[in-house]
């Protein structure tokens, strides 16, 4: 039945793009999804599908890995953070090189799960390297006051959040850039941040479309995107089949609001971007392990020569990368963008090279 809809939605693709169309795939997690259905060689030719900067461990600077090392380092300190995170390199150690060294660093899936260690913990801080992107923001909030309710102290976080709205306008004002949409995941709808997708659609004159992860998700993503395009109509249109109330909007946007404010921040291969990151606000100050720590997040870059800023700014794709599959592997990856599992040059490498599994339909 699914596999039907989906040749059906093909079929209407095929027939509906009668010219060159550019849309960018921000979220990591469609862009994998994309790979493992092979979709980008049963597209119409002329629908291109280029990637987006929605891999929050491809856009880890590594001056802030140094500071997520050095924390893990400090004596009565268990880090607690997601797998993807542990091998991404700063300028000298990862989370795991320095866990063979002694660190204590766990894998945890929520930020819920960091507090319930602290409270069977009492003699130990535990520190979260928080490192999504905007819609883990209110988790992250809620967790924070949740500790300041309950009066625990030995929890802390690395405020490392990125907000992509600003990272896409940075990209996007680039007239050479020549996008005509966006292809938003439904991550976003959890915090929001519609209004920002919104006004980029607006802006750049974009068709902007929020789809969920299943392949009839996204070619219903892009079926209605190609016809906005082809209307001439610049919105954001929400197919998202999770759908939060206007209370929960409010409550995640109070959260976020008494726990952050944002800043300009440092993404890996892309630079300085305006606003484009939380921090803990001085009220909350005991929360944050920068201020507790006194270790400040350095905007030192990596020195590797790696495309992935290249590639997350859909300026190109893994196989235009020299090192693609070569001196980069999945056993071996230079970048994070091999490293991750969410990241586009691991998407191309799993589904083109290293296995071929790709899903039949
Ligand atoms: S293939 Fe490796 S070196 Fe090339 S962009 Fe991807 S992660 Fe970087």
């Amino acid at each position: 039945m699914k596999e039907a809809l989906a040749q059906e939605l093909l079929r209407e693709l095929q027939h509906i793009v009668d010219r060159p169309i550019r849309i960018m795939v921000v979220c990591g997690t469609h862009n994998r999804a994309i790979m493992r259905y092979d979709l980008r060689r049963k597209l119409p030719e002329n629908l291109d599908l280029v990637a987006g900067p929605g891999c929050s461990v491809c856009v880890m600077p590594a001056g802030h890995i140094d500071a997520f090392v050095r924390i893990a380092m400090q004596p009565d300190v268990i880090t607690v953070t997601c797998d993807d995170l542990l091998q991404v390199p700063g300028t000298r150690d990862s989370l795991a090189s320095v866990q063979k060294k002694g660190a204590r660093v766990e894998v945890i899936s929520s930020p819920q799960e960091a507090l319930d260690i602290a409270i069977n913990n009492p003699d130990q801080i535990i520190v979260y390297p928080a490192v999504g992107f905007e819609a883990t923001a209110p988790g992250i909030a809620e967790t924070i006051l949740d500790a300041a309710c309950q009066g625990i102290d030995n929890f802390c976080v690395i405020p490392s959040i990125r907000l992509l709205p600003p990272t896409l306008d940075t990209l996007l004002a680039d007239p050479d850039w020549d996008i005509d949409g966006l292809l938003c995941s439904d991550h976003i709808n959890s915090l929001s941040d519609t209004e920002a997708y919104t006004s980029l659609a607006r802006k750049y004159n974009l068709s902007c479309c929020i789809a969920g992860f299943e392949l009839e998700d996204i070619l219903r993503g892009l079926v209605n995107m190609v016809k906005q395009i082809k209307k001439g109509v610049s919105q954001l249109e929400n197919l998202s089949s999770v759908i939060y109330s206007s209370e929960e909007y409010s409550m995640a946007k109070r959260m976020v609001a008494e726990v952050f404010f944002a800043v300009d921040t440092i993404w890996r291969g892309l630079g300085i971007i305006e606003e484009s990151g939380f921090v803990i606000r001085d009220e909350l100050s005991l929360y944050d392990a920068t201020k507790r720590f006194n270790i400040r997040l350095s905007d030192e870059q990596s020195q590797c020569q790696c495309f992935c800023g290249m590639i997350m700014s859909g300026r190109g794709l893994p196989p235009d990368c020299p090192d693609f599959g070569k001196g980069c592997t999945r056993k071996h990856p230079i970048g994070p963008c091999m490293l991750s599992s969410d990241g586009i040059c691991a998407s191309y490498f799993k589904y083109t090279l290293e296995d071929g599994t790709t899903a039949r339909w």
